[in-house]
């Protein structure tokens, strides 16, 4: 018998840590719920991370088998439950952030120490952070350049899912572990509780149930998800993705974060999806597969370079574990935030007085997801407007995002706030009136977030910052006027980076 420790992985499908073991032989699936992990994590994600579970340990079960759950530190609780269930070996799949690559280490150690075999794979990335480098050997700094050689690059097939005679049996598993008290059958003392496909609530690991409505969890619904996307949505995907009224992206960023769906097994779909959109491209004449400007192809392509952004902020982590809270790029005199309490706090609430920042925030307060159009704005604001360093922003999105990532997450702020690899430069600065009126014409998006302008003219909200007080009291009194002067504190965040360059 081997263990399989899921952690960001939660399927059975195209697992290859999963997969490797079972093509060996019998193997149990374990989660540990890391007490070390859970003090980072919040309502939202611990949610989130529940029903991602409980969608894993029925898998389990359709297959005859369950998944046995504990709780405690990894270094104890993995040999001890190998020592139970009277297994050689623990595999598992990488986490390259540093965090986890540090606690990995130490559970190889405890498990060399108890004389347990372990293994690790590389399943979480189409290509290992370390494989993609330029000519002289460095990782990459710019988008584009690591696109083109990642596009180029041949994929591995999805792996296959184990079959049920692979996988422990559930009957075999809760006799082995003491299930009804929590404690191991044989004696564990140094694991806090373990059972067998009992899943804890949020109360239990000290958290509370989320006013947000988290999404759909699990392997079937991210695969019925994606199905949806590719069978149409996609070939529009270019020229749609900005618009945040439109149901126009895939959705999928919570799936591929907790792991619920492989990414080989996406990025296979996705070149399924490129068959027909050069069929199609053929057909009109749109397109002929070359040119990477319009039609259906140059679409799913730009999916798939999304796909190749999350893999690129993964390699960026990897190599430089310290911009989780460090600014990647150095500002020789270091930027001075003015970091406003009332201002951030404003923010936070949705009340700037700037409609489209304002959706955005409460739709993250409401869906735990904001549309990636309104992040960009949201966090330009915060920076930009605000003058707020982005780790603020960045731990407001970690308590409140389902898809919280720390590569992404990370490096989705730090390209906002300028301080990125590759990132915005600091002299653009999104004017959010102008990205409202753009990417929200008729203000659906906005009036789907924000009640209180509902029934407002598209045009008056969109002009909201230079309607005087009586307009906008007639308009839409519980709504309010803007915190702040866009064009003013423009000017003020351009001294503020200039300063910290050393030019003024
Ligand atoms: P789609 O447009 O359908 O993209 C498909 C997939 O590609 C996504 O699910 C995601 O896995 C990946 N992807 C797309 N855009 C990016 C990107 N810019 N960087 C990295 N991967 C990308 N994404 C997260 O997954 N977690 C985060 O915590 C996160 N925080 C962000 C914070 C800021 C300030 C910004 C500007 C962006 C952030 N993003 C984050 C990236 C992006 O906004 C989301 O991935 C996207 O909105 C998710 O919606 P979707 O799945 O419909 O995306």
């Amino acid at each position: 018998m081997e263990l399989f420790w899921h952690r960001r992985d939660l399927r059975a499908a195209d697992n290859v840590g999963l997969a490797t073991a079972a093509d060996r032989g019998e193997v149990a699936g374990v989660f540990v719920f890391d007490d070390d992990v859970l003090a980072h994590a919040s309502d939202v994600r611990v949610r989130r991370l529940l029903d991602g579970l409980a969608a894993l340990r029925d898998d389990y079960r359709d297959r005859g088998s369950d998944l046995v759950v504990a709780r405690g530190d990894p270094e104890t609780v993995l040999p001890e439950l190998a020592d139970a269930l009277d297994a050689d070996r623990v595999v598992w799949n990488r986490d390259y952030s540093g965090v986890a690559r540090e606690r990995d280490a130490e559970v190889r150690k405890a498990l060399n120490e108890a004389g347990i075999e372990r293994e690790a794979h590389h399943d979480a990335v189409l290509h290992t952070p370390d494989s993609i480098r330029t000519n002289a050997g460095d990782p990459y700094s710019v988008y584009t350049y690591y696109w083109r050689k990642w596009t180029d690059r041949q994929t591995d097939p999805p792996a296959p899912t184990p079959e049920e005679t692979d996988l422990a049996d559930a009957n075999a598993l809760a006799a082995a572990v003491g299930a009804d008290d929590g404690a191991l059958a044989d004696g564990g003392a140094a694991i806090d509780r373990v059972t067998v496909g009992d899943l804890p609530a949020p109360a239990d690991l000290g958290f509370a149930e989320p006013d947000a409505d988290v999404g759909p969890a699990g392997t079937a619904a991210a695969r019925e998800r994606l199905d949806d996307f590719l069978s149409e949505a996609v070939f529009g995907y270019d020229a749609e993705r900005d618009y945040p009224a439109r149901e126009a992206t895939s959705r999928m960023s919570a799936f591929l974060k907790y792991g619920e769906i492989g990414v080989r097994e996406a990025y296979e779909a996705t070149k399924e999806a490129m068959a027909v959109a050069e069929e199609r491209a053929g057909e009109s004449g749109d397109g002929d597969g070359t040119d990477d400007d319009e039609g259906p192809v140059a679409a799913v392509e730009e999916f798939q370079q999304q796909l190749a952004w999350r893999e690129f902020y993964t390699q960026v982590l990897y190599h430089n574990p310290e911009v989780v809270s460090e600014n990647y790029k150095e500002y020789e005199e270091g930027i001075e935030w003015r970091d406003d309490p009332e201002e951030i706090a404003a923010w936070k609430r949705g009340e700037t007085g700037y409609p489209i920042v304002d959706a955005g925030m409460r739709q993250l307060r409401e869906e735990a997801f904001m549309h990636n159009r309104v992040r960009m704005i949201v966090a330009s604001f915060l920076t930009k407007d605000l003058l707020a360093d982005w780790r603020h922003g960045y731990d407001h999105f970690r308590e409140r995002l389902a898809d919280h990532d720390t590569a992404n997450d990370n490096g989705g702020w730090q390209w906002a706030a300028s301080t990125g690899t590759d990132a915005q430069p600091y002299f653009r600065i999104f004017n959010p009136m102008t990205q409202g009126e753009r990417y929200d014409p008729d203000a659906e998006y906005i009036t789907e977030y924000v009640p209180e302008l509902r029934g407002v003219d598209a045009d008056l909200i969109h002009e909201w910052n230079e309607l005087s007080p009586t307009q906008r009291a007639n308009a839409a009194p519980e709504y309010p006027s803007p915190i702040v002067d866009h064009s003013e504190r423009r000017e003020d965040a351009l001294a503020m980076y200039k300063r910290a360059r050393g030019e003024d």
